[in-house]
């Protein structure tokens, strides 16, 4: 049995990146390592919000029953930023384990990197933090106002990092890497027809604006 595409584009992506990263001046993985300590910042407290206020329900809900509407095969959009980010704070050991998993065979309905101790990334990818199903929309955050607006903060956070209407580091890592002449199919930030048009969109709102206002000028 082979692996399936998903799996190949998975691993295509970690050890390109881990060669990248092996291949980096100490100097360069520190400047790497400091374009992400506020993005870490940012996850240590969607991390702590979960913990505080999620962690009780979902284990509730779905993983003592196994019956977890995270974490299906395939299910997810990996950016290539996660991978580089990930891969910048794991061990050798945590990425030979990621990479065990996705050369394996495509068998049941699970995330090819949920294992018996939870997601084999250090620090997962951004889709998988921020998904809440509807049963912790409405039951948890529905039923408490102030929760509501703590998560929508963090929400809006994300963006500053993943929402290309301006420079944003998940698409500053993919344009560092793509400078190098590395390619993946995980760069959405350079693929994806959405992302594309919303950065396109972006650029023509800032121009029509300094026109504008040299007009003005
Ligand atoms: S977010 Fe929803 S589906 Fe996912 S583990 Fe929590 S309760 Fe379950
Ligand atoms: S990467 Fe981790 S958190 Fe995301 S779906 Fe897979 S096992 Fe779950």
């Amino acid at each position: 049995m082979t692996t399936s595409p998903y799996n190949q584009e998975q691993a295509e992506a970690i050890v390109m990146v881990r060669r990248h990263l092996e291949g980096l001046t100490p100097d360069a993985r520190a400047r790497l390592r400091r374009r992400i300590r506020s993005y870490l910042a940012f996850r240590g407290e969607v991390a702590r919000f979960h913990g505080a206020h999620l962690a009780t329900v979902c284990s509730e809900k779905c993983f003592s029953n196994e019956t977890s509407a995270c974490c299906g095969r395939e299910g997810i959009a990996t950016f290539f930023a996660d991978v580089v980010i990930n891969l910048l704070l794991s061990s050798p050991a945590e990425i030979d384990a990621l990479l065990r998993a996705v050369s394996e065979p495509v068998t049941g309905p699970d995330c090819v990197y949920l294992s018996g101790e939870g997601c084999l990334w250090l620090l997962k990818p951004i889709v998988c933090e921020m998904f809440l199903c509807a049963h912790v929309k409405t039951q948890i955050l529905g039923k408490d106002r102030s929760l509501r607006k703590r998560w929508e903060g963090l929400r809006r956070r994300e963006r500053l990092y993943t929402w290309p209407t301006r420079p944003v580091l998940f698409d500053e890592l993919e344009a560092l890497f793509r400078a190098a002449g590395l390619d993946s199919p995980l760069m959405y930030f350079h693929k994806s027809p959405g992302l594309l048009r919303l950065k396109a969109r972006a650029r023509g709102d800032a121009e029509r604006w300094g026109k504008a206002r040299e007009g003005r000028c």
